[in-house]
């Protein structure tokens, strides 16, 4: 396992770039919206990891909820998994809260699922299985 990414809450990703890439250097990949999640998503390499901002495409999109009710900022970490159908087994089998039944589509083919907070000390979880290459 490794951490995948940290997730970041933003009112506009072009306005975060001037953060993140003018003043920072780090490059940005490029930007997918993710309709389940109701964002657009911008992914920039860090070291073995990278920053993902999420920006609302829609005021019922989660991430719009949680800027109005906590501001931009530090949203979620995401851990990488090899196999998320066992992982979530096993997050369930712990008593875990889960924000859904089953994985969903995320962004760049990924499949994902987030454990609440109140189940992890605060910090809302992701658990990523990227797709198998080839
Ligand atoms: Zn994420």
């Amino acid at each position: 396992m490794q951490l995948d990414h940290i997730g970041i809450a933003v009112n506009s990703i072009e306005e975060s770039s001037r953060v993140w890439v003018d003043a920072l250097g780090l490059v940005l990949e490029g930007i997918e919206v993710v309709e389940s999640q109701k964002v657009r998503v911008a992914f920039l390499p860090l070291g073995s990891t990278r920053i993902e901002l999420l920006e609302p495409t829609a005021d019922d999109s989660p991430i719009a909820r949680f800027i109005q009710t906590r501001r931009p900022g530090i949203h979620h970490i995401a851990v990488e998994v090899d196999d998320i159908d066992s992982a979530v087994g096993r997050a369930k089998g712990s008593g875990l809260q889960l924000l859904s039944d089953a994985p969903v589509k995320g962004a760049h083919g990924t499949r994902v699922i987030f454990i609440h907070p109140s189940s992890t000390g605060g910090v809302l979880l992701e658990l990523v299985q990227r797709p198998k290459e080839g």
